[in-house]
């Protein structure tokens, strides 16, 4: 495997440039968004200076050339994904939004009530919300995954909460608040095994690893552009193709459909557009193609195997200072350190760490049933990407260090 040129990576990031309260930044909330090289940020600009127009529309050479962009970019997500057909992929706003499309797409068209939805406990709550709102709509009854001490999904009780009723498991790939990397391909097998689906939150994930959606067995992934450097306001769903074929639309407007009558009704174009209502965000569409040259060229093994290391020191670092616990402890972890600190507020060490360049984050990441299990409402979070470097982490532990003795 090829390993990563850290000083050439941070060269593609302008704002690893910039300081923070007179400080160099050392930017370790990768796991919200990632930061953006300078070759998507081109793109975008790129876009609004020679290419911004309507797509899928016009006849005209702009309309045309950016729809060419657009769709070329769906191509270099369906590669990214290892899908079969570039009809699997539905460009959403994100992660979130992918969700919601299967839960209103799928869920509403094939769901009744008494069905069964497993849900584990680690979920950020855009894997949750949308089937507890089913839940409250159609009467289906969600059923739990639990997560045992380490963080890790409890595979015994997975198997066992199955039955004739259950018709989808909502898992993600990688948590976002522990790191834990999910075996994904047996929690697929195991769901088919019971005649359910399995849909996928890839969101931090594709940031880290090869994701091949055929392997794993996924009927549904999804995941972010901003989280793999790329803009904010993108992200994709794969889905199988006879499973979108089947789905209903979810939202209805320009773009998603093929004919439009009053009296003979509506017919949809087909998939993907059918789920891809109004014009879409086309300029981050294009640049999320960008982001994903990026990453492949930079090449995603090496960047997880860096990821890896970083982790390895931060958690060696940090596991001298006294008082602190570390959440999620799995074996196999993405690059996410989850920590409290005995008589200091993780928002205190957050704010406090800020003022000396640091950024990471605080609070409950969004996986509030995750965080009532190990008893707390709010950790530190550290999350590494491919700019960090050994140096960074070394000097966020010292600040670390520094900022617990202010606050004890
Ligand atoms: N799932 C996971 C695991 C995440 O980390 C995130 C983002 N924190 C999301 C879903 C939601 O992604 P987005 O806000 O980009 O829709």
């Amino acid at each position: 495997a090829t390993v990563l040129d850290v000083a050439r990576v941070r060269r593609d990031f302008p704002i690893l440039d910039r300081e923070v309260h007179g400080k160099p930044l050392i930017y370790l909330d990768n796991a919200a968004t990632s930061q953006t090289p300078i070759q998507v940020i081109d793109c975008l600009d790129d876009y609004y200076r020679r290419l911004n127009a309507n797509i899928h529309r016009g006849l005209h050479t702009l309309a045309d050339e950016a729809t060419a962009a657009y769709e070329g970019s769906r191509d270099k997500v369906r590669d990214f994904l290892g899908a079969a057909d570039r009809r699997e992929i539905v460009f959403t706003r994100g992660t979130t939004e992918a969700i919601n499309l299967v839960a209103n797409g799928w869920g509403r068209a094939h769901l009744r009530a008494g069905d069964e939805v497993l849900v584990s406990r680690m979920e950020h709550h855009s894997n949750i919300v949308p089937w507890q709102l089913l839940a409250e709509e159609l009467g289906i009854v969600i059923r739990v995954i639990p997560v045992d001490e380490r963080g890790v999904l409890d595979l015994a009780a997975y198997r066992t909460l199955f039955s004739e009723r259950t018709k989808l498991v909502a898992v993600n790939h990688v948590s976002n608040a522990f790191g834990t990397i999910n075996p994904v391909r047996e929690l697929a097998e195991e769901a088919h095994r019971h005649g359910a689906l399995i849909l996928v939150d890839g969101a931090q994930a594709t940031p880290h690893q090869v994701v091949d959606v055929q392997a794993i067995g996924a009927d549904f992934y999804a995941f972010s552009g901003h989280k793999v450097y790329g803009p904010t306001g993108i992200g994709a769903l794969y889905g199988r193709l006879e499973l979108l074929e089947a789905m209903r639309p979810w939202q209805g407007g320009g773009e998603m459909i093929a004919t439009v009558s009053f009296e003979a009704g509506t017919t949809y174009a087909p998939v993907p557009h059918k789920f891809e209502a109004g014009t879409p965000a086309i300029a981050e569409g294009v640049a999320l193609g960008a982001a994903l040259d990026w990453v492949t060229a930079t090449g995603l093994e090496a960047i997880g195997a860096w990821e890896d290391q970083l982790l390895r020191r931060a958690t060696l670092g940090v596991s001298r200072i006294d008082g602190l616990r570390l959440l999620g402890t799995a074996p196999d972890k993405a690059g996410v350190l989850s920590f409290v600190v005995d008589g200091a507020h993780a928002q205190d060490i957050g704010l406090l760490i800020d003022q000396l360049g640091v950024a990471i984050r605080t609070g409950h990441h969004c996986a509030q049933p995750l965080l009532a299990q190990f008893g707390v409402d709010a950790t530190c979070r550290a999350s590494f990407a491919a700019y960090n470097t050994l140096d960074e982490v070394d000097a966020f532990v010292a600040a670390l260090e520094r900022v617990i003795g202010m606050v004890r």
